[in-house]
């Protein structure tokens, strides 16, 4: 298996591979950059196919958080890990447990939060074992009601401020009523976003492998339920996706009807080259990382004497920093992403 010549590897600080032979441990920990602080990111847990397909995610998600936090203006720099196993067969006390240890071995130059296949009862397990953890802490929303570690809520909000914000620059408009958005996957994220867009006044398409899901959004959000592989040809002004990675690529990006493309979704783009294909296309990329910041912020946070109200703000500069990405990106005839990257490059580098 190849690593300093891995097509992934960017000048890594630092790849630990950690196991534990009682509960059968078997986890990667990446540290992309630590230049503007100690590297957080979270544990993700997923049975991988091999050790090369766990290694290939981890440095790849470890640069992408390196990005995410500078561009957030957070004082933190990129790592990630994954733990190689089913979440919902493999998953112990006692192999959390270990990767708490593993943790901690680093001595804080990685914080830990939760990821998909983990959840904040892992974090509280690993707290018993390192304290360099972050997303677990019992927190006030800004109005005050009591919420739990659980960053997906105002991940919700960043994405939202972040539609209002391409709304406002690609549509003209200061307000969501009527606006057409079809969103896919609604899970953590997506619901949340789904909530807010329909109170906003939005009009919503959705689609989820979970059926029930996608019910819930029609009978509690007045939703049009779309069938799975169709929602990149609706009518829309908005595409949201919120469920998984690299679905702009060049089947789906020749059917988009929106004009804009804004959700949560981690690596939409499946290859780099699809960032100029949307703005051939004329349509409005943001940048994943940019407009998903919203929970980074909410763990980084949790760790300092902050209040909500002034998390809420910084969740709301989000759509500030979409804002100077897409005039950046127009006045330089260059896509968003790219912007983007040369931003978030410019503040950790
Ligand atoms: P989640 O697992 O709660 O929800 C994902 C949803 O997508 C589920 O309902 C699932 O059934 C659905 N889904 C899966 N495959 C699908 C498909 N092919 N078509 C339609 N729906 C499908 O995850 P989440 O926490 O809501 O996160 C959503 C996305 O946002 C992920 O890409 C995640 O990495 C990213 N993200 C989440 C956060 C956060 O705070 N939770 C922060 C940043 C980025």
């Amino acid at each position: 298996m190849k690593l300093f010549s891995h097509h992934e590897f960017d000048n890594h600080e630092q790849v630990v591979f950690c196991h534990d032979k009682t509960s059968g441990l078997k986890a990667i920990i990446a540290i992309h950059n630590t230049h503007r602080g100690p590297a957080l990111g979270g544990c993700r847990m997923y049975p991988y196919a091999s050790e090369a397909e766990a290694l290939n995610d981890v440095l790849r998600l470890s640069r992408g958080m390196t990005y995410k936090s500078a561009i957030a203006n957070l004082p933190l720099g990129g790592g990630k890990s994954v733990i190689i196993g089913d979440p919902h067969s493999d998953k112990t006390p006692q192999l959390i447990r270990a990767m708490g240890v593993a943790v901690e071995r680093l001595g804080g130059r990685y914080i830990v939060a939760e990821d998909s296949g983990t959840s904040v009862p892992d974090m509280l397990l690993m707290s018993e074992q390192t304290r360099h953890i972050s997303g677990i802490a019992e927190k006030f929303d800004a109005d005050g009601k009591r919420r739990s570690g659980d960053p997906s809520p105002i991940t919700a909000r960043g994405v939202f401020v972040g539609i209002q914000a391409a709304v406002r620059y690609r549509l003209g408009r200061d307000d969501l009523q009527g606006v057409r958005v079809a969103i896919q996957g609604l899970g953590n994220v997506g619901y949340h976003l789904a909530s807010q867009l329909r109170a906003a006044g939005a009009r919503l398409w959705v689609s989820d492998i979970n059926q029930a899901a996608v019910q819930r959004a029609v009978d509690e959000l007045g939703a049009v339920a779309v069938a799975n592989g169709e929602i990149y040809d609706q009518a829309v002004d908005l595409f949201a996706p919120c469920a998984m990675g690299a679905i702009l690529n060049d089947t789906t990006i020749p059917r988009l009807q929106a004009r804009i493309v804004a959700g949560a979704a981690n690596n939409q783009l499946a290859d780099k080259r699809h960032g100029q294909a949307l703005m051939e296309r004329g349509i409005l990329y943001a940048p994943d990382y940019v407009i998903n910041a919203g929970g980074v912020i909410d763990v980084c946070y949790e760790r300092s004497d902050m209040d909500p109200q002034q998390v809420m703000e910084q969740v709301d500069g989000i759509g500030d920093t979409l804002t100077e990405i897409f005039s950046r990106a127009e006045q330089q005839h260059k896509p968003t992403d790219v912007l983007a990257d040369q931003l978030a490059e410019e503040r950790f580098s």
